[in-house]
């Protein structure tokens, strides 16, 4: 799943599972009647001394409880604690192998009803059955059989897409019998000891030799109960699977099964239990290893939610509001559409049929096997998928809308054509043709990263008017936002073809990272969700390679490097110890960080080495479930052969980053006379009183360094580790000249911070103003590492504002301008209500000047879309702070737009719209926010409605922000509706604070009822920019107040609270530093103008090609950050910085 733009990323801390251990009573001993007596008398007095202990650890306990379970506490998070929950996780005694889902949807009427057959296995004797149901009703029809079978045989098999007379029948449950019936089969078993490429896919245009399969062990069979056989019926037959075995099963009529038994097992009783379970008890026990079959009925709501199965609209061109039914399962929600055994690891295989309206088209995991009029239903049929392949519930997809599709083709590498198809509204169609092309491309390069074919036989991908996240990678029928797979490059600008791109890169990453190898449990989301964001750069540099990518993952990892020092951060593998920890897993330590990591790995082992381990850990766990561990494991095996990676322990060495909280700072300490440096590790941390257990911590951290000069003895620049800094400190004797500065961390590819002593600072200052370091990575890294050093009082503020000057003659990269504008974005909040506030608008317009100049102030079209970015950025800035040449330049593009007649001749620049869009909304009052209200409910475009919805909340009117407010609750649809809080401190914040408050209830029902991940972002738009003591006490008592009903959103709140008092104190203590050193430069800066003054006005030429944009003014801690910028290459590539090679690491 991809995070949507929109979402707020919250953390999460360390919680640890406890196995249940059992007793067992066995014997007894034989006393005489005085021992007996004496041990009473010593039990009475122990029993009492015990009785005594208990009251005063439990009064303690209870007196200290009253102070501890307050999150702001500081002794411990906010959170559950303790014990994972007993309901958390299904028993593994009950494993399931195959579902048949058979659904009748009525979306009209906003309802499904269904059946499902799934096929069980016993692992030890027991008696009742507990799988998940969520606001299911269950009737009373269910049933368990046990089904065996001697034989099977498979005559001949037929061409794979053959149409039937193979339908599936209406009602698989009349088929078999105790005697021996002719049932629907083709069985293709693989020996998963030896799997191979061509495993993975059937041939769609294959003929089956005839086979006569002699099976051990029981086969069970969907259709069983005691119903009579029905020759006519053409039901499939689900094929117990042995342990790693590869099978795919396509209906055919061409096997011969043998039955032997068929026998009722007997429901006692059928229980909703707590944590989603269904609880089924039976009157005789199961015995191991014999299949079974528990047939249910269950009918359900579509909700309006964007989760489970659930109903979008759109209104179509002719003004008709247009429904369609979709799914969203990650992470827990196919329990809310049929009953399921819920978890990752319990992957099986499913047969779905979903009966529908006969104009509308049903779309599923998997290729449509055969369709049928459904006879006592005028108007309807149902569709049949074919068998998929062994995959978990949270990835089972279906759709059921009146969309249209483009189709395009590619070649697998196991040289099967498969068809991709992108679907949407019918009026949208016309913005399918980006996705179209990219997906092809990706697969292809995909395949030969991964060495392994996209294994399914086709591949949709769908635009869904009302989504959740950004994207969701269900295996074959990849769900998107409108935003995230739909592009128009006539209206849409590189923004948000980048966001494309990127969302499409990541979700088919996803096809064999998640699909294919599937974390066992939510503790391992990250290597889901790591490795398909590292991959998703990887995709997008292939395809785009003039974005510089992997310029924009280093910006998105200096970005998290700032929320990841926050007190409470989390480790990327974290325990779940309550399911509603599940959802706050999706946040950016699992996506980013975890992405990181994963690169940092790459980079150390070689390229080489990384793409072999990837290979051994992808065929290893394929249709299986992984654990970190596992993907070390292959990774060691991958470094077997290189005699400088001897020493080196994958597992040790990723296990102290994965497993622990944070990233340390190094410390570099040079002695300029001997030319020893020490390397000290230290938590990096932005608060005074961190937990001692992370203070403790140690990383393996492997060290690069280099040292940038024109003289010969420079040394080439590489990210490969030199040394591994695993103890508190090491002493290393490095030839560098006591001239030049030695730089650490090269290409800011490892996962820390670093700090030099003040002379090395001076020496690097000074070579990135000399142009000595050329890459801009390296000029953003120094840059960002001095601010965050600066804000926790690591290095003195001036030296790291005196670095910021660098940029002022003329710095053009869109990385530098970014990273620095993001650290400045902090500032800018904090100091907003200060009198410094004037000299810091001021001082940003002398930053900002020559560059703006010589980008013609965005008014000349940007030679390409990188340019693009970086003009949209300055320019926002250069309005965010005043500047009266922007003001008016903005208002002026507005008016002639909006007085114009006619809302759709838009020459505005399209990656400008959104700045001009938030200056007016700011300073046009009343009429422009209805104005653009009018505009957003009009508009059909899903990027005009994004783009003017993100804008709204820019509004200062306090009446118009309460406004908004209340629209969220009622009248704007559920996918916009959180946008509006995202409104601007402090006018904006205190009022939605004061809003939440005073309407707790409503507004915790509507967002918690759409999804689990929405109501984190209500809290962030409310007190995610808290500045002052008055604020943080009223989130205080407000949490305190519905803290039950805030427990699942703990990591979120924690994380407010962490970066509210990191606020607090640094206004205290850095504040008027930063606002005297302003005032001293911009004062001095006067002074030398009025000396030489010097103006400049813009060329009135007029940009006029497309590019739509939305930018964010700095990027506050705290706050996510989207997918979007750029960087540089990684899986492929060595580190390019000053265009030198890597050297082998010195382990
Ligand atoms: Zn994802």
């Amino acid at each position: 799943m991809s995070l949507s733009n929109s979402r707020n990323q919250f953390l999460a801390f360390e919680s640890h599972n406890q196995d249940n251990i059992q007793y067992e009573r066995k014997g007894g001993i034989f006393v005489t009647t005085c021992v007996c007596v004496s041990f009473i008398l010593c039990a009475v007095l122990v029993a009492t001394l015990v009785g005594i202990i208990v009251y005063f650890i439990t009064y303690f306990k209870l007196s200290q409880s009253v102070s501890t379970n307050d999150f702001w506490n500081e002794a411990e998070p906010f959170g559950h604690n303790g014990p994972p929950s007993p309901d958390l996780r299904l028993p593994s005694a009950v494993v399931p192998s195959f579902y048949r889902l058979k659904l009748r949807t009525d979306i009209d009427n906003s309802n499904f009803r269904g059946e499902v057959y799934i096929t069980i296995k016993a692992k030890s004797n027991v008696k009742e059955i507990i799988l998940h149901s969520k606001g299911l009703s269950i009737n009373d029809k269910a049933k368990l059989t046990e089904q065996t079978y001697e034989e099977i045989q498979t005559l001949h098999r037929k061409k794979r897409e053959e149409p039937a007379n193979d339908t599936i029948s209406e009602n698989p449950t009349t088929a078999t019998t105790a005697t021996a019936n002719t049932l629907n089969v083709t069985i293709k078993e693989v020996d998963a000891q030896k799997p191979t490429n061509e495993t993975f896919v059937p041939s769609s245009n294959e003929h089956n030799e005839t086979t006569h399969i002699k099976l051990n062990t029981n086969v069970s069979n969907e259709t069983a109960n005691d119903a009579p056989a029905n020759e006519t019926a053409t039901p499939t037959v689900a094929i117990p699977i042995p342990n790693n075995t590869i099978y795919t099963t396509v209906t055919n009529r061409n096997t011969h099964v043998t039955h032997s038994s068929a026998r009722n097992i007997q429901i006692t009783s059928i229980t909703q239990g707590s944590g989603d379970r269904l609880i089924i008890k039976l009157a005789s026990t199961l015995k191991p290893d014999v299949d079974y079959i528990l047939e249910l009925n269950f009918e359900g709501k579509i909700s309006d939610a964007m989760t489970g199965f659930y109903k979008s609209t759109y209104t179509s061109t002719d003004g008709q509001i247009r429904s369609l039914g979709v799914t969203q399962f990650e992470p827990t929600s196919a329990r809310a559409a049929f009953p399921c055994f819920d978890e990752p690891a319990f992957k099986a295989m499913f047969e779905i049929s979903i009966a529908h309206p006969s104009n509308l088209t049903a779309l599923s995991n998997m290729k449509v096997s055969s369709q049928e009029d459904i006879p006592d239903s005028p108007g309807w049929r149902w569709t049949h998928f074919d068998r998929s392949v062994n995959m978990s519930t949270y990835l089972v997809a279906y759709i059921v809308s009146d969309f249209k599709s483009v189709e395009t083709t590619y070649v697998s590498k196991d040289n099967i054509t498969k068809p991709i198809r992108v679907w949407t509204r019918p009026e949208l169609i016309h913005k399918a043709s980006y996705a179209l092309t990219i997906t092809p491309k990706l697969l292809e390069y995909y395949e030969e990263v991964f060495g392994l074919p996209y294994v399914l036989d086709k591949l949709d991908l769908i635009a869904i008017p009302d989504f959740s996240s950004g994207a969701m990678e269900n295996w074959g029928l990849i769900t998107f936002r409108e935003t995230t797979l739909l592009f128009d490059p006539a209206a849409s600008g590189p923004r948000d073809k980048q966001n494309v791109a990127i969302d499409v890169a990541h979700e088919l990453a996803h096809q064999w990272f998640g699909n294919l190898v599937t974390m066992t449990w939510w503790t391992d989301l990250w290597l889901n969700e790591g490795f398909a964001t590292y991959i998703e750069y990887v995709g997008v540099d292939h395809i785009e390679p003039e974005w510089n990518m992997f310029e924009s993952f280093s910006i998105d990892k200096m970005d998290l490097l700032r929320s990841d020092s926050l007190k409470n951060t989390s480790p990327v593998s974290r325990k779940v110890i309550d399911a509603s920890e599940i959802s706050q897993k999706f946040d950016e330590i699992s996506y980013t960080k975890g992405a990181n990591l994963i690169r940092m790995l790459n980079h150390t082992v070689s390229q080489e080495l990384f793409h072999k381990g990837l290979l051994i850990y992808l065929n290893q766990w394929t249709y299986s479930n992984a654990e970190e561990n596992d993907l070390w494991a292959a990774m060691s095996t991958a470094v077997e052969s290189d005699s400088n990676l001897r020493q080196l322990s994958v597992v040790e060495f990723m296990n102290s980053w994965t497993r622990q909280a944070g990233y340390p700072v190094v410390n570099v300490d040079r002695n300029y006379e001997t030319g020893d440096v020490m390397f000290e590790q230290k938590l990096f941390t932005s608060s005074d009183d961190p937990y001692q257990a992370m203070i403790d911590q140690l990383w393996h951290i492997p060290i690069s360094y280099t040292w940038p000069s024109q003289a010969k003895s420079a040394k080439p620049q590489s990210a490969k580790p030199e040394l591994w800094l695993k103890e508190r400190s090491v002493i290393a004797h490095l030839p560098v000249d006591r001239t030049q500065a030695l730089y650490v961390n090269v290409d800011a590819i490892g996962y820390y911070r670093v700090n030099y002593d003040t002379k090395n600072w001076e020496l690097l200052s000074a070579a990135l103003k000399s142009g000595h370091f050329k890459s801009p990575i390296t000029k953003a890294q120094l840059i960002d590492d001095a601010f965050n050093l600066a804000k926790f009082s690591h290095m003195n503020y001036s030296q790291a504002l005196g670095l910021t000057t660098c940029v002022i003659e003329g710095e053009d990269s869109k990385v530098v301008w970014e990273l620095l504008l993001n650290n400045m974005g902090f500032i800018k909040y904090s100091i907003r209500s200060t009198s410094g506030y004037v000299y810091f608008q001021d001082y940003m317009k002398i930053l900002l000047q020559k560059q703006l100049e010589r980008l013609n102030y965005g008014l000349s079209k940007p030679k390409d879309d990188n340019e693009a970015f970086l003009i949209e950025n300055l320019v926002m800035w250069e309005c965010e702070v005043e500047a009266p040449r922007c003001l008016k330049w903005a208002q002026d593009e507005f008016t002639n737009w909006s007085t114009q007649g006619d809302l759709s001749n838009n020459s505005i620049p399209v990656y400008l719209r959104s700045l001009v869009y938030n200056m007016a909304i700011k300073k046009g009052g009343r009429r422009a926010f209805e104005f653009f209200w009018d505009a957003f409910q009009n508009a059909t475009d899903p990027n005009v409605k994004t783009l003017i919805i993100n804008n709204l909340p820019a509004t200062r009117d306090p009446a118009l922000i309460t406004l908004l407010l209340e629209r969220s609750l009622n009248e704007l649809p559920n996918q916009y509706a959180p946008t509006v809080w995202g409104v601007e401190p402090t006018v904006g914040t205190r009022i939605a604070q004061d809003f939440l408050i005073k309407n707790f209830d409503a507004i915790y029902n509507k967002f918690t009822s759409m999804d689990e991940f929405t109501f984190p972002s209500i809290l962030n738009g409310a007190f995610g920019f808290i500045i002052s003591e008055d604020e943080l006490n009223k989130l205080k008592s407000f949490a305190l107040q519905h803290k039950d009903k805030l427990l699942p959103v703990s990591q979120t709140l924690q994380k407010i609270m962490d970066t509210a008092k990191l606020r607090i104190e640094w206004m205290k203590r850095h504040a008027p530093t930063v606002n005297a050193w302003f005032k001293d430069y911009v004062t001095n800066h006067k002074k030398s103008l009025s000396e030489a003054p010097n103006t400049t006005t813009p060329s009135t030429t007029t940009a006029s090609t497309g590019n739509s944009t939305q930018t964010s003014i700095g990027n506050e801690i705290g706050t996510a950050n989207s997918n979007t910028g750029n960087v540089q290459n990684s899986t492929d590539a060595a580190p390019e910085i000053n265009g030198t090679t890597t050297t082998s690491p010195e382990i």
